[in-house]
């Protein structure tokens, strides 16, 4: 497996696009680092390329965060403040349902914001120790944030800020937007390996269930996550990933991707260039690849 992962990112090494530099900690990436990880249910981890380099997980946090928001609130709960339908947008786009005021959908940045403040905890401080705390679980070690990236990424916030403020004018958020806003980027921070990512997405394959058999989340909440990831994981390509690829998805800036094909594996890739949605260039066409090879696509019978 490791010799197919590995010549797999051989067939797939041509790469375009440009790393995320609109946070500057970000542009200073090494453009060139490239892995891929796969995760089985029972805890074998596979890999290949740059498997043990450290990035931030950014916006692949946020199908994790929306687990713990209904967790804590219930399904009903987070319905009422963020909606669950594909956007078309951008994933920073400023835009919200005119009738009710809710995010579209927790995958872009409004309802990952929402998501972020319904999580429970006493304070923004509680709330982002609690949410790193769940990564953990699910990565099987203890993650941690990155001090220069969240740094650079809370200087350079303002349009997450101006997002926050809108969902509190129209009364969707009842917290303080800069606090929340803190503390999302807090969890866009938090450092991880492509075989982090990997055992992570694997728990969301097993409904919730870790390697070591224990319980991380209910399975309705996973089935939730994952029906969400499918429609609007990949931002504005979310169709044209799901009819090429046929797996739920999340994407990150740093150039982080993971793929959950339910009952069966978790997989991430890792490469910082980015097209023109902000998915990572190599880490889609790894996947489509990687899909067809191995027949993963959902709507197809086995
Ligand atoms: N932290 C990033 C932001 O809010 C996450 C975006 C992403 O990974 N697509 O802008």
């Amino acid at each position: 497996m490791n010799d197919y992962l590995a010549e797999l990112l051989e067939i797939c090494g041509e790469d375009d696009g440009e790393v995320a530099d609109y946070i500057p900690e970000l542009a200073t990436a090494d453009p060139d680092r490239y892995a891929i990880a796969i995760a089985t249910l029972d805890g074998q981890v596979y890999s290949a390329g740059d498997a043990d380099v450290e990035f931030t997980i950014q916006s692949i946090s946020k199908p994790f965060t929306y687990a713990l928001a209904i967790t804590d609130q219930g399904l009903d709960g987070v319905l009422e403040k963020i909606d669950v339908e594909p956007s078309g947008d951008a994933f920073n786009e400023i835009s919200l349902e005119p009738s009710t005021g809710r995010p579209r959908n927790p995958m872009i940045n409004a309802g990952a914001i929402e998501a972020h403040a319904l999580v429970a905890g006493d304070d923004a401080d509680g709330r982002s120790e609690r949410i790193v705390e769940l990564y953990s679980r699910l990565a099987g070690r203890e993650l941690s944030v990155d001090e220069d990236v969240f740094e650079s990424e809370l200087s350079t916030a303002d349009r997450n800020m101006a997002i926050a403020y809108m969902l509190k004018t129209v009364g969707t958020l009842d917290d303080d937007p800069a606090e929340v806003v803190r503390g999302y980027t807090r969890q866009c921070s938090v450092s991880v390996t492509v075989e982090d990512l990997a055992r992570m997405a694997s728990v969301l394959a097993a409904n919730g269930v870790a390697a070591d058999g224990t319980r991380v989340l209910e399975t309705s909440v996973t089935r939730q996550v994952l029906s969400v990831m499918a429609t609007c994981g990949m931002y504005d390509a979310a169709g044209d990933w799901l009819t090429t690829v046929g797996i739920p998805a999340k994407s990150g800036v740093a150039g982080g991707l993971i793929g959950v094909l339910p009952g069966q594996v978790g997989i991430a890739v890792f490469s910082p260039r980015l097209d023109e949605h902000g998915n990572s260039s190599r880490g889609v066409r790894a996947f489509e690849r990687l899909s067809a090879d191995m027949g993963l696509h959902l709507m197809e019978a086995p």
